[in-house]
């Protein structure tokens, strides 16, 4: 089965990754839903936080286009393909 892992830290709440994923894995919240996590700083010297977070929703869903793993500006996807191999993201 695909696992798709969202580091929540240096999401940054862009949107792009809901956005393109054909298969609806992602789902955006409100950034006051998770009031003990802390935007990673070396992030924040790039790109701006927004008010939300995106978290997996459909994870086994994944087909995995990789066309998250190119928009991701925070790179805190990681998907593991069904035989074991890790796809990190690379903001283009
Ligand atoms: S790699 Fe998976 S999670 Fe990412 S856009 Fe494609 S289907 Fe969606
Ligand atoms: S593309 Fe990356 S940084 Fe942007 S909302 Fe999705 S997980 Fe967060």
């Amino acid at each position: 089965m695909v696992e798709v892992i969202v580091e929540i830290e240096k999401c940054t709440g862009c949107a792009h990754c809901r956005d393109v994923c054909p298969v609806n894995v992602f789902e955006l919240k409100p950034r006051d839903e998770f009031p003990s996590v802390v935007d990673d700083p070396a992030v924040a010297a790039k790109f701006q936080f927004r008010g939300e977070k995106s978290i997996v929703v459909h994870g086994p869903d994944c087909i995995v286009c990789e066309a998250c793993l190119f928009e991701c500006e925070g790179e805190c996807i990681t998907i593991t393909d069904d035989e074991g191999k890790t796809h990190l993201s690379t903001y283009k």
